[in-house]
């Protein structure tokens, strides 16, 4: 246990006791979105100098019982988005300044997003997220985001690559399995290697590891070779896989594999995991150096997978201090979340100073999500990658979770837009999937309205302690 500190106070808003919102479900009719198609498209995409709000965690209380967070809607005529004085006075209102200002700077980054008609049908596969790639790949196309990308194409992840982090043995017979047709008479194997149950093997699966590894390697050689200042693979951000083993729906770990890539040209890598599940596989492969720095945010809870990432994780050896674990408990909201994860952020880029950043987003904190653990909106995600390009260092977007097919994709949609400095329209345009994406038809996700068990004391303490750790890491580096 790691002694705490309450040097800084922390006002969490509204989080204790607060009433349990009403669900109000939107009733917009599909419209216009079908009728004028070019036009509706063109309107959807515009520059804005202020394409994502700035995170508060002094929302004024009144602005709680909003249910829908409007995307198209600017920050300054946003009630619920105005800057209030709060418990850490100053310094909060020069990072809101600071924040804002840098917020036009994201629109000039040269973006890259990793996709091919091969890659998404490869994803395609997946039995846990069957055709999610497609609709997600096809909303980011629908929104004309492509054209304001540079797309590339990836390579499959050779054996040899693999290898720098996986195990000979769990590869071959990853490859064995991969090719066979008859794959129940490995079946007892298939159990050692964690091929069974979260992570069951099927014919081209290995095809499909290499290809979601190479893209990964890929996008991190891009910022190696300042070809890009953001490079994203939505497809990728399998965070739980191990060394030597599947778990958790990821066969091998291309996150590990694309932080060894970046080593090789950058000295210190801060990783960032905002899925609702512990990061486990790269806090195990980076736990014991200070080269590469560990955040994950997520639920822990008795029973809930995989059942790792507790505050007192710290690391080890040269890595003590690297690894910081948010652990939060279900119905966190936008608010708390976003308002805790980004101070937390801010303090490890100034004590750790990182080079390149990894962040993993992972979509199943959202509300609806199968999971039903927290409550989520994109919004909660976009303010943390704001929050992350407003450093201006190069930075390597990935997916993850995310089990409610049409939100991954509303997120990551959005997401891509925050990258590129974008607003997007609030009417989902028509395309392939459009019908997937009723009744509403909005890019909009609303608020989820499960209990919130994260009181103000709990957050508090949290935040305290991990900033007691965080003031550590330069004794120890
Ligand atoms: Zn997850």
């Amino acid at each position: 246990m790691e002694s705490k500190s309450s040097s800084q106070q922390f006002d969490f808003s509204d989080s204790e006791d607060s009433p349990v919102r009403p669900y109000r479900p939107i009733t917009k009719v599909l419209k216009d979105v079908l009728v004028d198609n070019q036009t509706h498209i063109s309107s959807s995409i515009s520059q804005s100098e202020t394409a994502v709000e700035v995170w508060s965690s002094t929302h004024p209380k009144e602005s709680s019982n909003v249910d829908t967070v409007k995307y198209e809607k600017p920050c300054e005529d946003n009630n619920n988005l105005q800057e209030r004085p709060s418990p850490a006075g100053d310094a909060d209102n020069a990072r809101f300044t600071k924040l804002r200002r840098s917020l036009s700077v994201s629109s000039q980054r040269k973006v890259v997003y990793m996709c091919s008609h091969q890659y998404i049908n490869l994803c395609d596969e997946m039995l846990k997220v069957p055709g999610r790639a497609s609709m997600v790949a096809g909303l980011i196309e629908a929104y004309r985001l492509t054209n304001l990308l540079s797309v590339v194409e990836p390579r499959a992840a050779t054996f040899e690559d693999l290898c720098s982090f996986h195990d000979t043995e769990y590869l071959d017979f990853l490859q064995r399995l991969s090719n066979q047709d008859d794959q129940e008479k490995y079946d007892d194997v298939a159990q050692q290697y964690g091929l069974s149950y979260d992570c069951p093997a099927h014919p081209g699966v290995y095809d499909y590891a290499a290809m979601v590894s190479g893209a990964t390697m890929q996008a991190a050689q891009s910022l190696m070779n300042d070809t890009a200042d953001v490079v994203i693979n939505w497809f990728g951000g399998w965070h739980h896989g191990k060394k030597d083993a599947a778990s958790g729906f990821c066969y091998t770990n291309d996150i590990v594999l694309g932080i060894l890539k970046l080593r090789e040209k950058f000295s210190k890598i801060l990783y960032v995991d905002l899925d609702l599940h512990h990061g486990d596989g790269v806090e195990d492969a980076f736990c014991s150096t200070n080269k590469v720095m560990t955040v994950s945010v997520h639920k822990h809870d008795v029973g809930f997978f995989p059942g790792t990432g507790s505050i007192n994780d710290v690391g080890f050896g040269k890595g003590r201090y690297h690894t910081v674990n948010i652990p939060l408990r279900d119905g966190i909201r936008d608010t708390e979340f976003s308002a805790l994860v980004c101070r937390i952020l801010v303090k490890v880029k100034e004590q750790y100073q990182p080079d390149v950043v990894v962040c993993q987003c992972g979509a199943d904190g959202l509300a609806g999500d199968p999971m039903e653990s927290f409550n989520l909106t994109p919004f909660a995600l976009g303010k943390c990658l704001y929050t992350l390009l407003s450093w201006k260092l190069p930075l390597l977007l990935l997916g993850g979770g995310g089990y409610h097919h049409a939100n991954t994709a509303r997120c990551w949609s959005y997401l891509t837009a925050v990258a590129l400095g974008r607003r997007l329209g609030t009417d989902i345009p028509d395309h392939k999937f459009l019908m997937e994406y009723g009744p509403d038809y909005s890019l909009e996700v609303t608020p989820g309205n499960k209990r919130d068990l994260n009181t103000q004391d709990s957050l508090q303490q949290i935040y305290s302690q991990l900033l007691y750790n965080i003031t550590q890491i330069k004794q120890t580096s």
